[in-house]
């Protein structure tokens, strides 16, 4: 098919979806640092984390050695509900943009959870659920993981206890239903109804709350109450597993025309749509068979990668997780209000927090107003209203194709576009009203979150 005209849409046919996921890990000699016991400061054994997470999972966290892991049936089936997602190529936008430069985009938003957050959500919900577990716990900051694991949840007939970030779950009050109507409960955080809440409370009044708040005392929930686990959508290396579905997919439908990418782009929160759309990218990269440049992008208010320091840190707030080797801004950081919540994570994978220490990927930060004029522009001429997040990918990929076209240089561009941004028009109303502003930390705050990572 080489000499084919590229569609607009490259699909899979059914038959050509991955039948496994793609274990980045074992394709590379330095592997990513253990998670650690706060307590003893020795790696995690399968056991602890059998208290806290599924025993499936707790294997794959574990797993740095087999690089094809099967993806059971059932999740297969589920994935055919909304999968293969489509592989556009961006005719439109590099018309517009007048670039000599290749772009595709893997759309991860057509699901009612509006993201690709799903893809692990019913992976994970499916080991609670053969495990006997009655449910899980769970935090979510904007919302996409809370909608995604209570679609999983009700397709298994699991509870799904979520703690929804204090800020979101006030300004974002229909994703809260959406969650909802899929029977999951849905509380604020900090909330009183968790020791870790009641304490951050009284140190913190009248605090909106953040991610590692919530993931504390989702944690805390799931460890005192019996027949459940907690579970997490982004950051742990069995989420980066579950999402290479992307980057599998991808790189399938791009085989399928002969199609090299020179440049993957992608917008880095915890980690997991990048380090899935890039696994068999970099496993090539790895193994020294093929190269390219692979970009995270991370907001100027939450910049992990470009400003943070590698280094053992608390992946919440309370402190009672597992210390993970991460590229960091402090568990004690709290991010400005930033409008891409699921980007507002002071920490990062440890996989891809590894290898881009190992130089294998590059890293840039854009400001909010900068994202949204992308976002704009790109939904006027692609027509699909994205995720804040997803628009850290689209900004990248803008400014790489205008590079092309000052060079000339042909390059082909792939970036993840995650989700869309239907639940997020709040933000594009302060856009729009030249209301939004760009907070960036200043080194001296930087500094003092830093201060307190532990030693
Ligand atoms: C959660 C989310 C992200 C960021 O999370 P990662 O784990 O870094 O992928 C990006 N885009 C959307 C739409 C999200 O919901």
């Amino acid at each position: 098919m080489k000499n084919e005209k590229i569609p607009y849409k490259i699909y899979l046919e059914e038959n050509e979806m991955p039948k496994s996921w793609y274990n980045v890990r074992a394709d590379m000699q330095k592997k990513p640092a253990p998670l650690l016991n706060p307590g003893t400061k020795q790696p995690m054994t399968a056991e602890e984390l059998s208290a806290v997470f599924c025993d499936e999972l707790v294997q794959q966290e574990l797993d740095d050695t087999t690089p094809y892991i099967e993806i059971p049936e059932e999740i297969r089936n589920f994935y055919k509900m909304y999968r293969p997602s489509p592989l556009v190529r961006a005719y439109c936008l590099e018309e517009k943009l007048g670039t000599p430069a290749k772009i595709y985009y893997k759309f991860e938003g057509n699901n009612t959870s509006g993201s690709h957050k799903l893809n692990s959500a019913i992976a994970q919900a499916y080991y609670a659920k053969k495990q006997g577990l009655k449910g899980v716990t769970t935090e979510t900051g904007a919302g996409q993981w809370g909608t995604a694991l209570s679609m999983a949840c009700s397709y298994f007939d699991l509870d799904c206890k979520v703690f929804m970030v204090k800020c979101s779950y006030e300004q974002k009050p229909f994703r809260r239903e959406v969650m909802r109507t899929y029977g999951a409960s849905v509380t604020p955080s900090p909330s009183e109804t968790t020791a870790i809440g009641r304490k951050i409370l009284a140190e913190h009044p009248g605090t909106t709350g953040s991610l590692g708040c919530a993931i504390s005392e989702a944690v805390e929930v799931a460890v005192s109450s019996e027949g459940y686990r907690y579970v997490l959508g982004s950051v742990l290396n069995q989420v980066l597993l579950h999402q290479s579905v992307i980057g599998l997919e991808t790189k399938a439908a791009l085989d399928k025309y002969g199609i090299k990418p020179d440049i993957i782009i992608g917008c880095a929160g915890g980690g997991s749509n990048l380090g899935g759309l890039i696994a068999p990218f970099m496993g090539e990269k790895l193994r020294g068979e093929a190269d390219y440049r692979i970009i995270a992008v991370e907001p100027a208010s939450c910049p992990s990668f470009t400003r943070g320091v590698y280094a053992y840190d608390f992946c919440d707030t309370g402190m009672v997780c597992p210390l993970a080797k991460m590229y960091t801004l402090g568990s004690d950081f709290i991010p400005s209000a930033n409008h891409a919540g699921g980007l507002r994570y002071h920490g990062m994978s440890s996989t891809l927090s590894e290898l881009y220490d190992q130089k294998l990927m590059e890293a840039t930060s854009v400001t909010q107003t900068d994202v949204f004029q992308a976002a704009e522009y790109f939904a006027r001429v692609e027509g699909i209203l994205p995720a804040p997040e997803s628009s850290h990918a689209i900004r990248v990929a803008i400014d790489e194709a205008l590079r092309c076209k000052e060079t000339g240089e042909e390059k082909t561009i792939v970036f993840g576009l995650t989700g869309t941004g239907y639940f997020d028009m709040v933000a594009y109303e302060k856009f729009h009203n030249g209301e939004m502003t760009d907070t960036i930390p200043t080194d001296e705050e930087l500094e003092a979150a830093r201060a307190k990572l532990p030693r």
